[in-house]
């Protein structure tokens, strides 16, 4: 990779990092536990009790990503950044700007899901 490029990269992982803080922070409100008599218009309980287990999950794969993110930022340091986990390949520039969050190319992502 080019300086030119880990820049973009760089710039395109905080970016990502700051979209996903927001994300979380308005998760964090809506995923606080249901209380049982209140009044939620035409939901019922188990609507949002459904709702705020999506929202727990939203947020866990949100953190996940973070810490992918920051781990990406460390090895952009370490000139690791980009390597495929499974093939060990260099994972194109265009997937890693658009998914830094990625560890596997498209091959294998397409291999083993991802
Ligand atoms: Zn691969």
């Amino acid at each position: 990779m080019t300086p030119k490029e880990i820049a973009e990269l760089k710039a395109s992982i905080e970016q990502r990092m700051a979209d996903i803080e927001s994300n979380i922070k308005s998760l964090e409100e809506t995923s606080k536990p249901v209380e049982p008599d209140r009044a939620i218009g035409r939901l019922t309980r188990m609507d949002a009790i459904q709702i705020q287990q999506m929202q727990e999950a939203n947020l866990a794969t949100a953190r996940s990503n973070i810490l992918k993110l920051q781990e990406g930022l460390r090895k952009i340091d370490e000139g690791t950044f980009g390597q495929c986990q499974y093939c060990k390949g260099m994972i194109g520039f265009e997937r890693l700007k658009a998914l830094p969050e990625s560890n596997m190319c498209i091959n294998c992502a397409e291999k083993y899901g991802g």
